[in-house]
């Protein structure tokens, strides 16, 4: 059995027990159903040696994770992704101690792989045969991919404005998927969402925590990684791209479980990077609202970073105090700065992520110039979806390479008009 106590629902406080099935609270206010771990027995099952002799991926921290049996794992091979200090970029920015902590190599290119990872495994220990999901896309086209690999049905609503590169991924994949048009500020896919599982019984498996509380744990492992890879130690700030902020909460919540069997002493500063064009989670943060009471964004989202559009933070309550409780903090960034993100991201250290993947970095260089950020420091900036997803927008930025005959003049004279490089 997994070494958990109970779940219980972040707003009524109604408590369950695995053997029950809970996904979403019975009481139907949307809570998420917090799982409260047993840390004693953990401790007896698993030390930080024994950990150090098991592969590399994330399915290491198995004691950690909420499946009765490892029969059930559904795995691509997610997570184990490198943590790169970087050094161009750290010295462009002034800092010492730079990491990237690399998610686009997951198997689907997004970190949302080790949630849907959990997710996935955990419908087969249930017994669904059907999932459903609400998503910008990364999200479906991780557990569409997951689905294939378990045989299970997945019918995906997307947002309309979804980069074709996850819509590619998701026909592929087999989903049944849908652009759904979004004229309001509620979100549409997740009003579908509600239809599918309500009305006909799909396991609901979007990536945020009042829907289905397993796939949370995934991201947890982020952080266990972060800190084998530091050599047992916990970095000073670490920088999240933040959308319903499902990845801050379980980031943190990796942070917590280390502490709570006594791996680690302390937490890291944790920050929430949001667009501007859609920042409702760092209003909260600034305004202080009250975590139980997060005002939505009023309009629909209007950034290139269409992986944090959520218009309502659905774990925001969580990710708050994760900032309050943590001395952390929110940063809001221009879509420009973003865009200057991803090509320092790809020309000064050879990764090539999505708008929403490098807006941690615009975070961080946002928040250096707020004064937030101490030279001295370890800063981990999560890189969270791959490039290729979305690379239209590249397109937009910097056009397309020049068309040449196979002779040298053009070639040279191509070079100098477009790249202003002379020979
Ligand atoms: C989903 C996503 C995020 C944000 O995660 P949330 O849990 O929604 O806050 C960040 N980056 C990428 C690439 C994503 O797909």
């Amino acid at each position: 059995m997994p070494f958990i106590k109970y779940l219980k629902c972040s707003r009524c406080g109604r408590k369950y027990f695995l053997n029950e099935k809970p996904v979403m609270c019975k009481n139907n206010d949307l809570g998420r159903l917090d799982i409260y771990y047993d840390y004693e027995g953990i401790k007896d099952a698993v030390s930080r040696e024994e950990l150090s002799k098991r592969p590399f991926s994330m399915w290491r921290y198995y004691e950690f994770l909420p499946l009765s049996s490892k029969e059930n794992i559904v795995s691509l091979g997610e997570g184990g992704t490198p943590l790169i200090k970087a050094k161009r970029l750290g010295e462009k920015l002034g800092l010492k101690n730079l990491y990237l902590k690399d998610e686009t190599r997951n198997p689907t290119g997004s970190f949302k792989d080790r949630a849907m990872s959990v997710a996935v495994s955990m419908a087969r220990e249930l017994g669904f045969t059907k999932a459903a999901t609400a998503s910008s896309g990364n999200a479906a086209a991780a557990l569409a991919a997951y689905g294939a690999r378990a045989g299970i049905d997945v019918i995906a609503f997307v947002v309309d404005f979804a980069p074709y590169g996850k819509i590619a991924q998701l026909l592929f994949y087999g989903a049944k998927v849908f652009r759904v048009k979004w004229t309001t500020a509620e979100d549409p896919t997740v009003k579908m969402l509600k239809l599918v599982v309500e009305k006909y019984g799909f396991y609901p498996s979007p990536s945020f925590g009042p829907f289905n509380p397993y796939q949370i744990e995934g991201p947890k492992t982020i952080s266990f990684e972060i800190v084998e890879q530091l050599g047992w130690s916990i970095p000073d700030q670490v920088f999240v791209p933040t959308g319903a902020a499902a990845l801050l909460t379980g980031v943190y919540n990796g942070f917590r479980d280390f502490n709570m069997v006594g791996w680690i002493n302390g937490y890291p500063k944790m920050v929430a990077v949001q667009s501007t064009g859609n920042a409702p989670f760092v209003r909260a943060w600034v305004e202080k609202q009250d975590p139980m009471n997060i005002r939505p964004w009023e309009k629909p989202p209007e950034t290139i970073a269409t992986g944090l559009e959520d218009t309502f933070p659905w774990d925001g309550d969580a990710g708050l105090k994760a900032l309050y409780s943590t001395g952390g903090y929110g940063v809001a960034v221009e879509d420009d700065l973003i865009l200057e993100s991803m090509k320092m991201l790809a020309s000064l250290e050879g990764l090539f992520a999505e708008p929403s993947g490098a807006a941690g970095l615009a975070g961080l260089i946002q928040a250096i110039r707020d004064g937030r950020v101490d030279k001295d420091e370890t800063v981990v900036v999560l890189v969270t979806g791959h490039g290729l997803k979305d690379p239209d927008i590249v397109k937009k930025t910097a056009g397309d390479a020049p068309v040449i005959n196979p002779v040298e003049e053009e070639f040279v004279e191509k070079l100098r008009e477009f790249y202003k490089v002379v020979l």
